[in-house]
């Protein structure tokens, strides 16, 4: 079985993609890595509006989005990546927004 990069749950109930495990109400969320309470893979937590989460396993990530990630982690603090998150998901509604452009 081909192992998930990324998990989306959310804030009270967050699902580990590596070994399924359930833990509720993480305490930390940033951008550098941490690990499951469970199977100890390393992993980040990023949370998102409407109490989302998302966990990502840099070492299933595809090589441009593990890039990616260590320049974040290297690069911004956690404001600036708060703020680049929200413009992403700015971005990312506006993508799928048929009514731009017509
Ligand atoms: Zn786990």
């Amino acid at each position: 079985m081909e192992n998930k990069w990324y998990t989306i749950s959310n804030r009270y109930k967050n699902l580990c993609g590596n070994c399924k495990f359930e833990s509720k109400g993480l305490q930390n969320l940033d951008h550098h890595n941490s690990i499951c309470p469970n199977c100890n893979i390393e992993c980040i937590w990023f949370s998102f509006e409407k109490d989302k989460t998302l966990q990502i396993i840099p070492k299933y990530a595809p090589e441009q989005f593990q890039k990616f990630i260590s320049w974040s982690q290297n690069e911004l603090d956690e404001l600036e990546f708060l703020e680049l998150i929200v413009n992403i998901e700015e971005l990312a509604k506006n993508i799928g927004n048929e009514n731009i452009g017509k």
